[in-house]
């Protein structure tokens, strides 16, 4: 164990009276010691944001927060091993996929949004007066304020990142919260924006649970103006009722069942690669992930059967090893959430065509959080598996016959954030995107992300958009001025 993991608060690193400790999915060790944020330091950091937004930071320009946001991720490259270690530690994930994807994606998401705030467009419209003369209208664009951002453990900076840049480049002043799972690369990241010359209070990060402590003591508090959220769905519901208590603005990403569509006329090797890709990437634990697949009579056989055999392959492994394709889940208890799953599914009558358990390794990682990635059929649209999200490497394979048969079984779920449809057809393509009742469809492919495009959820996924000129709307206040011009 090496040391115990501060608050950020108006610019200096805190302790606290009370602390938890963070173990290692890989092999159940402690990693590291954290603070937990009470009343009182949430309110510090509330209080010490609200400041930074009364001070110089509050008059900067988009290009002078764009230069920021580029020096922010000119500081994540510098302590890109630092980054990756602390993902690695946290989650389990292989090093592989923290430095291809996690810490570049968390550089990039500045960027973006650097290039994004400065490229913005201004409304502007010329207005007749009654008196038969001109008026101009255009709208200031404003922070929005006090941002509370609460963030989950899957992919922890690639998230929080994507929603910390936005902000910045709007001019707001954050309080950060990530999960009690990962506190280790957010507070890698306080350290890189007191690098960068952020001002002090801009970013703020208190640590800690969400019910009876930090998470709920932050969306319940007066001065925060605007919640931005990840997590589950039943925690947004939790948090849009403290929202609505204080007229809070709210953006929600949600949790997601999300199901991929396969036609016989697809290339199915290029399906059934997307597919293990899409159901057991991240351990499975990614919102977009796939939990249910349908596939198109003629070739549901031979996709199971080709899905469950590579589904099988996958390489478990310590997470330096090269050539990983899985990994541990977060922590025990989701582990046994998981299982769980894995349990009801054979009482609902699934038949189990890999997987299904724990597997055993004869070493440290059996005190781990592992789970064979696991591939099913056989039960009902209305199971229990089939509707509540998992979050595990886990995907049940249901045939159709047609293709309105397949729009209406992917959309039969209470959620709506992501499908993934394989064909070979230009006009199936096109139809699957209007009749996906999900906020994101990829054709062929799947986790392709442009950030200037918009993302967010359907139903019980979310509530708005965040990514490009949609998250401008969401971190941004707007004044309109009409000027009677004579
Ligand atoms: P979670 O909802 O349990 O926790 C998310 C965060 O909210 C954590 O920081 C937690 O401490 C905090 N929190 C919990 N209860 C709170 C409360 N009452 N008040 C304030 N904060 C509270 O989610 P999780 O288990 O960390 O993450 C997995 C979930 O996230 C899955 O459902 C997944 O689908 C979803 N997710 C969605 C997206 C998306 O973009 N739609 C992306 C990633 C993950």
């Amino acid at each position: 164990m090496t040391e115990t993991l501060r608050h950020f608060i108006g610019g200096e690193f805190t302790g606290s009276a009370r602390e938890f400790g963070k173990y290692s999915p890989v092999t159940g060790e402690p990693v590291c010691q954290v603070y937990e944020a009470g009343e009182s330091e949430v309110d510090d950091a509330v209080t010490a944001a609200r400041a930074a937004l009364r001070g110089p930071w509050g008059r900067t320009s988009e290009l002078e927060r764009a230069g920021m946001l580029r020096r922010i991720a000119e500081e994540i490259e510098r302590r890109f091993e630092d980054l990756v270690a602390a993902e690695v530690a946290d989650t389990g994930k292989p090093v592989a996929q923290a430095r291809t994807l996690d810490v570049p994606r968390g550089a990039a998401n500045f960027r973006a949004f650097a290039d994004i705030v400065s490229a913005a467009p201004a409304e502007l419209f010329r207005t007749a007066t009654p008196g038969g003369g001109r008026a101009l209208n255009y709208a200031v664009r404003k922070p929005v304020g006090v941002v509370a951002v609460i963030v989950p453990w899957n992919l922890p900076f690639l998230l929080l990142t994507w929603k910390v840049a936005p902000a910045l480049a709007c001019g707001d002043v954050v309080v950060v919260k990530p999960s009690e799972e990962t506190p280790s690369s957010a507070a890698l990241l306080a350290e890189i924006m007191a690098a960068a010359g952020l001002p002090p209070g801009v970013f703020n990060l208190v640590h800690g649970f969400g019910p009876d402590s930090a998470g709920e003591y932050l969306v319940r508090h007066p001065g925060v103006d605007a919640i931005t959220f990840t997590g589950e769905s039943a925690t947004g519901r939790t948090i849009g009722r403290a929202a609505a208590d204080g007229v809070k603005a709210v953006s929600f990403e949600l949790g997601g069942k999300n199901a991929a569509i396969v036609f016989a006329e697809a290339d199915l090797g290029a399906a059934v690669a997307g597919t293990v890709r899409s159901s057991f990437s991240n351990g499975g634990q990614v919102c977009l992930c796939t939990e249910r697949v349908y596939v198109q009579r003629p070739v549901f056989e031979e996709f199971t059967e080709r899905l469950a055999t590579r589904a099988g392959e996958l390489a478990f492994g310590w997470p330096a090893q090269p050539g990983l394709t899985t990994m541990p889940l977060i922590s025990r208890a989701h582990r046994d959430k998981v299982l769980g799953y894995y349990r009801l599914a054979r009482d609902e009558g699934a038949a189990v065509h890999t997987g299904g358990d724990c597997p055993v390794f004869g070493d440290a990682r059996d005190g781990g959080a592992y789970v064979q990635p696991t591939v099913l059929t056989g039960l009902t649209e209305h199971s229990r598996t089939n509707r509540e999200e998992i979050f595990g490497p886990v995907c049940h394979v249901a045939p159709f016959d047609d293709e309105d048969e397949a729009y209406a079984l992917a959309n039969d779920s209470q959620y709506g954030l992501a499908a993934a449809v394989w064909t070979r057809d230009v006009g199936t393509a096109h139809r699957a995107g209007a009749a996906l009742d999900v906020g994101l469809v990829w054709v062929n492919t799947w986790f392709l992300r442009d950030l200037r495009s918009p993302f967010g959820g359907m139903k019980s996924s979310g509530i708005g958009r965040e990514g490009g000129t949609y998250s401008l709307h969401f971190y941004s206040e707007t004044t309109n001025v009409c000027v009677d011009l004579g």
